[in-house]
């Protein structure tokens, strides 16, 4: 198992996480539009052969503490998406709207847990604040509507605050690099543009993904309370004030 983890941790040595520019543009308007306090979700897409993580779109979740300080998933929420799209699940984001810039303590040991411990995959984004700058609707816009320079503009604003992490089990935590993606890059990816902003009706997948779902359950499990695995589906509501709690 360690030396799975090792041998995995050597293949993504040079792994990044690369990200189109309408995922961009998602995570930029949800920091955007829940400024005052911690925006979250879950981050969709595959990871390749390397081990870098390619997003295909993001999740927005209610940030169920409503805190500017830390964040909470509502378990029911993670589920619902991880039963939705099995196995395409690949990562969290979260803002800090006032800063620590940088992953806080909270953030650090969760990321050593799930990754290190956990041995789930996932890479961390971290979008670091303020999101007070009111040329950034009209630019989001500008960009959304095809403007190359207004997507580069976003890329660039986006590129001075995102910091992703990821914890590797044989190394330790690090910083993975970020490409931000233009969207004329993206066209051999397939599809890409479309599958940005969630909307959370990605049609064909979602029927097909249910049926086998309940073998992804334990990748989804990391909001569980130790112990109390088997109570995650029926009482994750419950759970979920003490579970999620984040910086
Ligand atoms: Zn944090």
């Amino acid at each position: 198992m360690a030396q799975e983890a090792r041998e995995a941790g050597s293949r993504r040595s040079r792994a990044t996480v690369v990200i189109p520019s309408d995922v961009q543009r998602a995570l930029l308007q949800d920091a955007w539009s829940r400024s005052k306090i911690e925006a979250c979700g879950l981050l969709r897409g595959e990871i390749d052969e390397r081990g870098s993580w390619r997003l295909a779109a993001v999740h927005p979740l209610p940030n169920i503490a409503h805190s500017s300080a830390y964040f909470e998933f509502a378990p029911e929420d993670v589920l619902q998406l991880e039963l939705s799209y099995p196995g395409q699940i690949i990562g969290v984001y979260h803002s800090h709207p006032w800063g620590p810039r940088g992953a806080s303590r909270t953030d650090r040991e969760t990321m050593r847990r799930v990754n290190g411990e956990e041995g789930i995959p996932w890479i961390w984004l971290i979008l670091c604040g303020p999101f007070t700058d009111e040329a950034l609707p009209l630019l989001l816009e500008a960009a959304a509507g095809g403007d190359r320079a207004a997507e580069a503009e976003c890329a660039n604003w986006l590129g001075r605050r995102l910091l992703a992490y990821y914890h590797d089990p044989g190394k330790g935590l690090g910083q993975i690099e970020v490409v931000l993606q233009a969207q004329s890059e993206a066209g051999g990816t397939g599809g890409q543009r479309s599958a940005g902003v969630d909307g959370g009706k990605k049609g064909g997948r979602r029927s097909a993904g249910e049926q086998g779902a309940r073998g992804s359950l334990k990748r989804g499990s990391i909001w569980q309370i130790p112990g109390r695995s088997a109570t995650l589906r029926e009482k994750s509501r419950e759970a979920g004030s003490e579970a999620n709690r984040q910086h």
